[in-house]
Protein backbone atom coordinates (compact mmCIF):
# COMPACT_ATOMS: atom_id res chain seq x y z
CA UNK A 1 0.00 0.00 0.00
CA UNK A 2 0.92 3.58 -1.06
CA UNK A 3 1.87 5.51 2.05
CA UNK A 4 2.97 9.05 3.46
CA UNK A 5 4.55 9.95 6.66
CA UNK A 6 2.72 12.40 8.79
CA UNK A 7 5.42 14.76 10.57
CA UNK A 8 5.48 14.60 14.21
CA UNK A 9 4.21 17.15 15.80
CA UNK A 10 2.84 17.98 19.57
CA UNK A 11 -0.94 17.56 19.83
CA UNK A 12 -3.15 20.25 22.86
CA UNK A 13 -4.55 18.44 25.79
CA UNK A 14 -8.09 19.48 25.92
CA UNK A 15 -9.05 17.80 28.91
CA UNK A 16 -7.68 15.17 32.05
CA UNK A 17 -10.20 13.60 33.62
CA UNK A 18 -10.45 10.24 36.14
CA UNK A 19 -12.41 8.12 33.67
CA UNK A 20 -12.83 7.96 30.40
CA UNK A 21 -15.47 6.60 28.21
CA UNK A 22 -15.23 6.40 24.11
CA UNK A 23 -18.48 5.39 22.34
CA UNK A 24 -21.91 5.65 24.24
CA UNK A 25 -24.23 2.91 23.15
CA UNK A 26 -25.71 1.22 25.51
CA UNK A 27 -22.60 0.44 26.86
CA UNK A 28 -20.38 3.48 27.11
CA UNK A 29 -23.78 5.54 27.98
CA UNK A 30 -24.40 2.77 30.99
CA UNK A 31 -20.50 3.04 32.01
CA UNK A 32 -20.00 6.70 32.34
CA UNK A 33 -23.22 6.76 34.58
CA UNK A 34 -21.75 3.96 36.78
CA UNK A 35 -18.41 5.73 37.23
CA UNK A 36 -19.87 9.07 37.73
CA UNK A 37 -22.57 7.87 40.42
CA UNK A 38 -19.44 6.67 42.05
CA UNK A 39 -18.18 10.06 42.41
CA UNK A 40 -15.00 10.29 39.83
CA UNK A 41 -14.69 12.67 36.98
CA UNK A 42 -16.20 11.26 34.03
CA UNK A 43 -16.19 11.89 30.52
CA UNK A 44 -18.04 10.65 27.48
CA UNK A 45 -16.55 10.92 23.96
CA UNK A 46 -18.17 10.09 21.29
CA UNK A 47 -18.58 10.57 17.41
CA UNK A 48 -21.81 12.09 16.30
CA UNK A 49 -24.03 14.27 17.82
CA UNK A 50 -26.36 12.30 20.25
CA UNK A 51 -25.70 9.39 22.98
CA UNK A 52 -27.52 6.22 22.29
CA UNK A 53 -25.24 4.45 20.25
CA UNK A 54 -27.29 2.12 17.81
CA UNK A 55 -30.90 2.70 20.49
CA UNK A 56 -30.38 6.78 19.16
CA UNK A 57 -28.15 6.07 15.39
CA UNK A 58 -29.80 3.35 14.36
CA UNK A 59 -32.93 2.92 15.72
CA UNK A 60 -32.94 -0.14 17.55
CA UNK A 61 -35.02 0.24 20.47
CA UNK A 62 -35.83 -2.70 21.59
CA UNK A 63 -33.94 -3.59 24.50
CA UNK A 64 -35.63 -6.40 25.93
CA UNK A 65 -37.73 -7.86 23.57
CA UNK A 66 -36.96 -10.64 24.63
CA UNK A 67 -38.85 -10.66 28.24
CA UNK A 68 -41.23 -13.40 29.33
CA UNK A 69 -43.38 -13.36 32.06
CA UNK A 70 -40.32 -15.98 33.49
CA UNK A 71 -37.40 -14.20 32.66
CA UNK A 72 -35.03 -13.63 35.20
CA UNK A 73 -33.64 -10.30 34.06
CA UNK A 74 -31.09 -7.85 34.72
CA UNK A 75 -31.56 -5.59 37.04
CA UNK A 76 -29.33 -1.85 36.69
CA UNK A 77 -28.84 0.84 34.35
CA UNK A 78 -30.97 -0.94 31.37
CA UNK A 79 -34.04 -1.46 33.33
CA UNK A 80 -33.57 2.49 34.24
CA UNK A 81 -33.05 3.75 30.52
CA UNK A 82 -36.87 1.88 29.97
CA UNK A 83 -38.46 3.58 33.26
CA UNK A 84 -36.86 6.67 32.23
CA UNK A 85 -37.83 6.74 28.71
CA UNK A 86 -41.46 5.57 29.79
CA UNK A 87 -41.85 8.35 32.16
CA UNK A 88 -40.41 11.10 28.95
CA UNK A 89 -42.86 9.61 26.58
CA UNK A 90 -40.01 8.00 24.84
CA UNK A 91 -40.86 4.82 24.81
CA UNK A 92 -43.51 2.48 23.18
CA UNK A 93 -44.81 -0.91 24.48
CA UNK A 94 -42.77 -3.55 22.59
CA UNK A 95 -45.46 -5.44 20.43
CA UNK A 96 -42.71 -8.36 20.36
CA UNK A 97 -42.12 -9.04 24.31
CA UNK A 98 -42.38 -7.28 27.32
CA UNK A 99 -40.08 -4.57 27.05
CA UNK A 100 -39.87 -1.03 26.28
CA UNK A 101 -39.67 0.23 22.86
CA UNK A 102 -37.32 3.10 23.21
CA UNK A 103 -37.94 5.79 20.69
CA UNK A 104 -34.65 6.62 18.66
CA UNK A 105 -35.22 10.30 18.26
CA UNK A 106 -36.47 11.02 22.17
CA UNK A 107 -33.91 8.95 23.42
CA UNK A 108 -31.28 11.44 22.83
CA UNK A 109 -33.12 13.63 25.00
CA UNK A 110 -33.32 10.96 27.89
CA UNK A 111 -29.44 10.22 27.31
CA UNK A 112 -29.03 14.09 27.61
CA UNK A 113 -30.70 14.39 30.95
CA UNK A 114 -28.98 11.39 32.50
CA UNK A 115 -25.45 12.16 31.62
CA UNK A 116 -26.42 15.63 32.62
CA UNK A 117 -27.87 14.86 35.92
CA UNK A 118 -25.01 12.26 36.53
CA UNK A 119 -22.40 15.40 36.20
CA UNK A 120 -20.82 13.51 33.56
CA UNK A 121 -18.36 15.59 31.09
CA UNK A 122 -19.94 15.19 27.87
CA UNK A 123 -18.01 15.48 24.52
CA UNK A 124 -19.89 15.41 21.09
CA UNK A 125 -18.78 15.05 17.60
CA UNK A 126 -15.52 13.89 18.98
CA UNK A 127 -14.08 10.79 17.33
CA UNK A 128 -11.17 8.83 19.07
CA UNK A 129 -8.82 7.87 16.51
CA UNK A 130 -5.78 6.34 18.49
CA UNK A 131 -4.56 5.27 21.96
CA UNK A 132 -1.63 7.21 24.20
CA UNK A 133 0.37 4.59 25.78
CA UNK A 134 3.18 5.18 28.34
CA UNK A 135 4.75 0.94 27.36
CA UNK A 136 1.31 -1.39 27.93
CA UNK A 137 -0.58 1.25 29.70
CA UNK A 138 -3.06 3.54 27.90
CA UNK A 139 -2.53 6.96 29.12
CA UNK A 140 -5.74 8.26 26.84
CA UNK A 141 -6.90 8.97 23.87
CA UNK A 142 -6.31 11.19 20.60
CA UNK A 143 -9.27 12.56 19.19
CA UNK A 144 -10.17 14.09 16.22
CA UNK A 145 -13.03 17.02 15.64
CA UNK A 146 -14.15 20.23 14.42
CA UNK A 147 -11.41 22.11 17.25
CA UNK A 148 -8.85 19.98 15.40
CA UNK A 149 -6.32 16.66 16.68
CA UNK A 150 -6.13 16.86 20.33
CA UNK A 151 -5.46 14.53 23.37
CA UNK A 152 -8.05 13.45 26.49
CA UNK A 153 -6.17 11.97 29.45
CA UNK A 154 -6.99 9.61 31.62
CA UNK A 155 -6.33 7.42 34.58
CA UNK A 156 -8.86 4.60 32.99
CA UNK A 157 -10.43 4.21 29.78
CA UNK A 158 -13.22 2.40 29.05
CA UNK A 159 -13.30 1.19 24.93
CA UNK A 160 -17.31 1.40 24.54
CA UNK A 161 -16.72 1.76 20.71
CA UNK A 162 -18.34 -1.46 19.54
CA UNK A 163 -15.39 -2.08 17.47
CA UNK A 164 -12.87 -2.30 20.32
CA UNK A 165 -11.22 0.10 18.17
CA UNK A 166 -9.36 1.91 21.19
CA UNK A 167 -8.53 -1.88 22.09
CA UNK A 168 -7.17 -2.33 18.52
CA UNK A 169 -4.84 0.91 19.04
CA UNK A 170 -3.19 -0.21 22.24
CA UNK A 171 -2.19 -3.97 21.02
CA UNK A 172 -4.65 -5.61 22.67
CA UNK A 173 -5.30 -9.48 21.47
CA UNK A 174 -8.61 -9.48 19.13
CA UNK A 175 -10.65 -11.68 17.13
CA UNK A 176 -12.64 -11.04 14.02
CA UNK A 177 -14.58 -12.83 11.68
CA UNK A 178 -14.31 -12.97 7.93
CA UNK A 179 -16.95 -10.23 6.89
CA UNK A 180 -18.53 -12.95 4.86
CA UNK A 181 -19.58 -14.33 7.90
CA UNK A 182 -20.28 -11.79 10.14
CA UNK A 183 -23.81 -10.89 10.99
CA UNK A 184 -25.24 -8.23 8.32
CA UNK A 185 -25.71 -4.32 9.10
CA UNK A 186 -28.76 -2.80 8.59
CA UNK A 187 -30.25 0.46 7.19
CA UNK A 188 -33.56 1.10 9.34
CA UNK A 189 -36.50 3.23 8.43
CA UNK A 190 -39.43 5.18 9.66
CA UNK A 191 -42.75 6.05 7.80
CA UNK A 192 -46.02 7.91 8.28
CA UNK A 193 -49.55 7.57 6.91
CA UNK A 194 -49.52 3.95 8.01
CA UNK A 195 -53.33 2.94 8.73
CA UNK A 196 -52.16 0.97 12.02
CA UNK A 197 -55.28 -0.36 12.86
CA UNK A 198 -55.43 -2.46 9.10
CA UNK A 199 -52.04 -3.52 9.29
CA UNK A 200 -52.85 -5.33 13.11
CA UNK A 201 -55.72 -6.49 11.47
CA UNK A 202 -53.86 -7.96 8.34
CA UNK A 203 -50.84 -9.25 11.21
CA UNK A 204 -53.48 -10.75 13.64
CA UNK A 205 -54.80 -12.78 10.74
CA UNK A 206 -51.32 -13.91 9.36
CA UNK A 207 -49.22 -13.96 12.68
CA UNK A 208 -46.04 -14.97 12.00
CA UNK A 209 -44.25 -17.02 14.75
CA UNK A 210 -40.43 -17.34 15.88
CA UNK A 211 -39.98 -20.54 13.58
CA UNK A 212 -40.37 -18.55 10.46
CA UNK A 213 -36.99 -16.84 11.07
CA UNK A 214 -35.31 -18.59 13.36
CA UNK A 215 -33.48 -21.54 12.05
CA UNK A 216 -32.26 -23.05 15.39
CA UNK A 217 -34.37 -22.82 18.66
CA UNK A 218 -34.54 -24.89 21.73
CA UNK A 219 -38.31 -25.58 20.31
CA UNK A 220 -40.39 -24.03 23.08
CA UNK A 221 -39.97 -20.46 21.09
CA UNK A 222 -41.45 -21.81 17.52
CA UNK A 223 -45.00 -20.50 18.58
CA UNK A 224 -43.91 -17.45 20.09
CA UNK A 225 -45.31 -14.29 18.29
CA UNK A 226 -42.74 -12.26 16.30
CA UNK A 227 -43.14 -9.18 14.47
CA UNK A 228 -41.34 -10.66 11.51
CA UNK A 229 -42.16 -10.01 8.13
CA UNK A 230 -41.55 -10.99 4.87
CA UNK A 231 -43.99 -11.76 2.70
CA UNK A 232 -44.52 -8.69 1.09
CA UNK A 233 -40.70 -8.36 -0.18
CA UNK A 234 -41.17 -11.84 -1.51
CA UNK A 235 -44.23 -11.16 -3.55
CA UNK A 236 -42.39 -8.00 -4.69
CA UNK A 237 -39.41 -9.94 -5.67
CA UNK A 238 -41.63 -12.71 -7.80
CA UNK A 239 -43.17 -10.07 -9.43
CA UNK A 240 -40.27 -8.69 -10.61
CA UNK A 241 -40.67 -5.42 -8.99
CA UNK A 242 -37.24 -5.26 -7.12
CA UNK A 243 -33.84 -6.96 -7.29
CA UNK A 244 -34.50 -10.67 -6.24
CA UNK A 245 -31.59 -10.49 -4.98
CA UNK A 246 -31.83 -7.89 -2.20
CA UNK A 247 -31.79 -8.98 1.02
CA UNK A 248 -34.75 -8.37 2.62
CA UNK A 249 -37.00 -9.86 5.40
CA UNK A 250 -37.09 -8.59 9.63
CA UNK A 251 -39.44 -6.82 12.13
CA UNK A 252 -41.80 -4.26 11.70
CA UNK A 253 -40.90 -2.28 15.13
CA UNK A 254 -43.32 -0.22 16.76
CA UNK A 255 -46.35 1.89 15.41
CA UNK A 256 -47.93 4.80 17.00
CA UNK A 257 -51.46 6.21 16.86
CA UNK A 258 -50.48 9.16 14.38
CA UNK A 259 -49.83 6.42 11.94
CA UNK A 260 -46.32 5.89 12.22
CA UNK A 261 -43.99 2.82 11.76
CA UNK A 262 -40.93 3.85 13.79
CA UNK A 263 -38.49 1.64 13.31
CA UNK A 264 -38.77 -0.98 10.35
CA UNK A 265 -35.90 -3.05 10.69
CA UNK A 266 -35.84 -5.23 7.27
CA UNK A 267 -32.80 -4.18 5.02
CA UNK A 268 -29.86 -5.69 5.38
CA UNK A 269 -26.29 -6.04 3.91
CA UNK A 270 -24.04 -8.83 4.06
CA UNK A 271 -20.48 -8.56 4.21
CA UNK A 272 -19.83 -5.50 5.59
CA UNK A 273 -16.94 -4.47 7.57
CA UNK A 274 -17.94 -2.13 9.69
CA UNK A 275 -14.21 -1.11 10.49
CA UNK A 276 -13.57 -0.58 6.78
CA UNK A 277 -14.43 3.28 5.57
CA UNK A 278 -14.82 1.61 1.95
CA UNK A 279 -17.59 -1.07 2.90
CA UNK A 280 -19.63 1.80 5.72
CA UNK A 281 -19.69 4.15 2.80
CA UNK A 282 -21.43 0.88 0.27
CA UNK A 283 -23.32 -0.29 2.57
CA UNK A 284 -24.73 2.89 3.82
CA UNK A 285 -25.85 3.65 0.53
CA UNK A 286 -27.16 0.24 -0.69
CA UNK A 287 -29.09 -0.01 2.36
CA UNK A 288 -31.10 3.28 1.14
CA UNK A 289 -31.70 1.71 -1.93
CA UNK A 290 -32.57 -1.66 0.11
CA UNK A 291 -35.34 0.31 2.42
CA UNK A 292 -36.59 2.09 -0.60
CA UNK A 293 -37.66 -1.20 -1.90
CA UNK A 294 -38.70 -2.84 0.77
CA UNK A 295 -40.72 0.39 1.38
CA UNK A 296 -42.24 -0.01 -2.52
CA UNK A 297 -43.24 -4.03 -1.45
CA UNK A 298 -44.61 -2.95 1.56
CA UNK A 299 -46.65 -0.06 0.06
CA UNK A 300 -47.72 -2.30 -2.46
CA UNK A 301 -48.34 -5.81 -0.82
CA UNK A 302 -49.05 -5.07 2.92
CA UNK A 303 -52.36 -4.22 3.99
CA UNK A 304 -52.24 -0.17 6.03
CA UNK A 305 -48.98 0.70 4.21
CA UNK A 306 -51.06 1.79 1.22
CA UNK A 307 -49.84 5.32 1.73
CA UNK A 308 -46.95 5.37 3.61
CA UNK A 309 -44.25 7.91 3.39
CA UNK A 310 -40.67 7.51 4.10
CA UNK A 311 -40.47 9.77 6.79
CA UNK A 312 -36.51 9.11 8.14
CA UNK A 313 -33.50 6.51 7.71
CA UNK A 314 -31.39 6.21 10.46
CA UNK A 315 -28.58 8.40 10.66
CA UNK A 316 -26.15 5.78 10.84
CA UNK A 317 -25.85 1.91 9.24
CA UNK A 318 -26.61 -0.54 11.95
CA UNK A 319 -23.33 -2.65 13.06
CA UNK A 320 -23.99 -5.81 14.64
CA UNK A 321 -20.69 -7.17 15.02
CA UNK A 322 -16.71 -6.74 14.30
CA UNK A 323 -13.81 -7.22 16.65
CA UNK A 324 -14.12 -8.66 19.96
CA UNK A 325 -11.30 -8.85 22.63
CA UNK A 326 -9.77 -11.56 23.73
CA UNK A 327 -10.08 -11.18 27.26
CA UNK A 328 -8.83 -12.37 30.56
CA UNK A 329 -11.72 -15.15 30.23
CA UNK A 330 -13.62 -15.97 27.03
CA UNK A 331 -17.32 -17.01 27.56
CA UNK A 332 -18.52 -20.04 26.09
CA UNK A 333 -21.81 -21.00 24.38
CA UNK A 334 -21.63 -23.73 27.13
CA UNK A 335 -21.37 -21.01 29.87
CA UNK A 336 -24.67 -19.54 28.38
CA UNK A 337 -26.71 -22.26 28.19
CA UNK A 338 -25.88 -23.53 31.43
CA UNK A 339 -26.53 -20.78 33.96
CA UNK A 340 -22.38 -20.38 34.31
CA UNK A 341 -21.35 -18.84 37.56
CA UNK A 342 -18.48 -17.02 38.36
CA UNK A 343 -16.44 -15.65 41.60
CA UNK A 344 -16.12 -12.71 39.70
CA UNK A 345 -19.57 -11.59 38.37
CA UNK A 346 -20.90 -8.13 37.31
CA UNK A 347 -24.24 -9.08 36.74
CA UNK A 348 -26.75 -11.44 35.39
CA UNK A 349 -28.14 -12.09 31.69
CA UNK A 350 -30.95 -13.91 31.23
CA UNK A 351 -30.72 -17.60 28.94
CA UNK A 352 -31.43 -15.30 25.56
CA UNK A 353 -28.84 -16.12 22.27
CA UNK A 354 -29.74 -14.15 19.26
CA UNK A 355 -27.93 -14.16 16.23
CA UNK A 356 -26.58 -16.71 13.40
CA UNK A 357 -30.31 -17.71 12.77
CA UNK A 358 -30.06 -19.64 16.38
CA UNK A 359 -32.86 -18.52 18.74
CA UNK A 360 -33.03 -18.98 22.71
CA UNK A 361 -35.64 -16.93 24.23
CA UNK A 362 -35.72 -16.57 28.12
CA UNK A 363 -38.60 -18.64 28.89
CA UNK A 364 -37.76 -20.90 32.14
CA UNK A 365 -35.99 -18.27 34.25
CA UNK A 366 -32.74 -19.67 33.60
CA UNK A 367 -29.72 -16.78 33.90
CA UNK A 368 -25.65 -16.93 33.43
CA UNK A 369 -23.43 -14.50 35.80
CA UNK A 370 -21.51 -11.73 33.60
CA UNK A 371 -17.46 -12.57 34.20
CA UNK A 372 -15.35 -9.64 34.96
CA UNK A 373 -12.36 -10.70 32.81
CA UNK A 374 -14.79 -10.35 29.70
CA UNK A 375 -13.94 -7.03 29.84
CA UNK A 376 -10.66 -6.98 30.98
CA UNK A 377 -8.37 -7.16 27.94
CA UNK A 378 -4.82 -8.92 27.92
CA UNK A 379 -1.18 -7.19 27.88
CA UNK A 380 -3.19 -3.60 27.57
CA UNK A 381 -3.70 -1.85 31.58
CA UNK A 382 -6.00 0.94 32.63
CA UNK A 383 -8.46 -0.38 29.66
CA UNK A 384 -11.90 -1.88 29.66
CA UNK A 385 -13.69 -3.21 27.38
CA UNK A 386 -17.77 -3.03 27.24
CA UNK A 387 -20.23 -3.84 25.29
CA UNK A 388 -20.47 -5.93 21.70
CA UNK A 389 -16.95 -6.43 21.82
CA UNK A 390 -16.56 -7.45 25.14
CA UNK A 391 -14.28 -11.69 25.51
CA UNK A 392 -16.98 -13.80 24.34
CA UNK A 393 -16.94 -16.65 22.10
CA UNK A 394 -19.09 -16.34 18.37
CA UNK A 395 -22.67 -17.93 19.64
CA UNK A 396 -21.84 -16.40 23.27
CA UNK A 397 -21.57 -13.33 21.89
CA UNK A 398 -25.09 -13.46 20.39
CA UNK A 399 -26.05 -12.85 23.93
CA UNK A 400 -23.53 -10.25 25.43
CA UNK A 401 -23.94 -8.17 21.62
CA UNK A 402 -27.64 -7.82 23.17
CA UNK A 403 -28.36 -4.20 24.37
CA UNK A 404 -29.21 -5.08 27.72
CA UNK A 405 -26.07 -7.51 28.20
CA UNK A 406 -24.19 -4.78 27.13
CA UNK A 407 -25.85 -2.32 30.05
CA UNK A 408 -25.07 -4.90 32.23
CA UNK A 409 -20.61 -5.11 31.08
CA UNK A 410 -21.15 -1.26 30.78
CA UNK A 411 -22.13 -0.90 34.37
CA UNK A 412 -19.55 -3.27 35.46
CA UNK A 413 -16.55 -1.96 33.92
CA UNK A 414 -18.04 2.12 35.13
CA UNK A 415 -17.70 0.59 38.30
CA UNK A 416 -14.26 -1.32 38.30
CA UNK A 417 -12.87 2.04 36.69
CA UNK A 418 -14.08 4.07 39.35
CA UNK A 419 -12.82 1.62 42.43
CA UNK A 420 -9.45 1.20 40.34
CA UNK A 421 -9.09 4.95 40.04
CA UNK A 422 -10.09 5.50 43.88
CA UNK A 423 -7.85 2.77 45.01
CA UNK A 424 -4.96 3.35 42.27
CA UNK A 425 -4.34 0.09 41.60
CA UNK A 426 -4.75 -1.19 38.12
CA UNK A 427 -8.25 -2.45 36.51
CA UNK A 428 -6.18 -6.09 36.38
CA UNK A 429 -6.43 -5.90 40.22
CA UNK A 430 -9.43 -3.76 41.88
CA UNK A 431 -10.97 -5.29 44.86
CA UNK A 432 -13.78 -7.62 43.06
CA UNK A 433 -15.90 -7.26 46.04
CA UNK A 434 -15.89 -3.46 46.55
CA UNK A 435 -16.77 -3.42 42.56
CA UNK A 436 -19.71 -6.12 43.55
CA UNK A 437 -20.71 -4.19 46.52
CA UNK A 438 -20.81 -1.05 44.62
CA UNK A 439 -22.67 -2.58 41.53
CA UNK A 440 -25.28 -4.13 44.54
CA UNK A 441 -25.81 -0.39 45.42
CA UNK A 442 -26.51 0.89 42.28
CA UNK A 443 -29.30 -1.89 41.85
CA UNK A 444 -27.81 -4.84 39.63
CA UNK A 445 -28.32 -8.26 40.68
CA UNK A 446 -24.61 -10.10 40.99
CA UNK A 447 -26.00 -13.36 41.65
C1 LIG B 1 -30.56 -3.28 12.95
C2 LIG B 1 -30.16 -3.84 14.29
C3 LIG B 1 -31.12 -4.43 15.09
C4 LIG B 1 -30.77 -4.89 16.36
N1 LIG B 1 -31.75 -5.39 17.16
C5 LIG B 1 -31.49 -5.60 18.48
C6 LIG B 1 -32.53 -5.88 19.39
O1 LIG B 1 -33.69 -5.99 19.02
N2 LIG B 1 -32.21 -6.03 20.71
C7 LIG B 1 -30.92 -5.92 21.16
O2 LIG B 1 -30.68 -6.01 22.36
N3 LIG B 1 -29.90 -5.68 20.30
C8 LIG B 1 -30.15 -5.50 18.97
N4 LIG B 1 -29.14 -5.21 18.10
C9 LIG B 1 -27.73 -5.22 18.59
C10 LIG B 1 -27.40 -4.00 19.42
O3 LIG B 1 -27.94 -2.84 18.85
C11 LIG B 1 -25.89 -3.81 19.56
O4 LIG B 1 -25.24 -5.03 19.82
C12 LIG B 1 -25.63 -2.84 20.72
O5 LIG B 1 -26.17 -1.58 20.40
C13 LIG B 1 -24.16 -2.71 21.01
O6 LIG B 1 -24.01 -1.72 22.00
P1 LIG B 1 -22.63 -1.00 22.21
O7 LIG B 1 -22.83 0.02 23.26
O8 LIG B 1 -21.57 -2.03 22.39
O9 LIG B 1 -22.30 -0.33 20.79
P2 LIG B 1 -23.11 0.69 19.89
O10 LIG B 1 -24.55 0.71 20.19
O11 LIG B 1 -22.69 0.35 18.48
O12 LIG B 1 -22.47 2.10 20.31
C14 LIG B 1 -21.14 2.41 20.03
C15 LIG B 1 -21.00 3.94 20.13
O13 LIG B 1 -19.64 4.30 20.02
C16 LIG B 1 -19.49 5.37 19.09
N5 LIG B 1 -18.15 5.25 18.53
C17 LIG B 1 -17.67 4.25 17.78
N6 LIG B 1 -16.38 4.42 17.51
C18 LIG B 1 -16.02 5.59 18.10
C19 LIG B 1 -14.81 6.30 18.19
N7 LIG B 1 -13.69 5.81 17.64
N8 LIG B 1 -14.78 7.48 18.86
C20 LIG B 1 -15.92 7.96 19.45
N9 LIG B 1 -17.10 7.31 19.39
C21 LIG B 1 -17.16 6.13 18.75
C22 LIG B 1 -20.60 5.14 18.10
O14 LIG B 1 -20.92 6.31 17.38
C23 LIG B 1 -21.73 4.67 19.01
O15 LIG B 1 -22.44 5.74 19.58
C24 LIG B 1 -29.42 -4.79 16.80
C25 LIG B 1 -28.46 -4.24 15.97
C26 LIG B 1 -28.81 -3.76 14.73
C27 LIG B 1 -27.77 -3.12 13.86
Amino acid sequence: MKEVTEPSRAVPVMAETEVLVVGSGPAGLSAALAAAREGVDTMLVERHGCFGGNITQAMVGTIAWYRSERTVDAGGIGVEFERRALEMGAALDDPDGQGQLLDADMFKVVADRLVQEAGIVPVLHCFSVDAIMDEDAVQGVITESKSGRQAILARCVIDATGDADLAFQAGAPYSMLPKEKRMPASTTFGCSGVDVEEFLAYVHANPSRLSDWARKTSGKEDDLFSTWIAEPFKRAKDAGEIPADATLGGYWGGLTDAGEATNINVAHSLGVDTTDVWDLTKAEMEGRQKALWALEALKKYTPGFQKARLRSFNSSLGARESRRIVGEYVLTEHDVKNEARFADSIGIFPEFLDAYGEVIMPTTGRYFQVPYRIVLPQRVENLLVAGRSVSAEKVASSATRQMMCCTVTGQGAGVAASVSVRADVPCRRVSLPEVQKALARQGVRIE
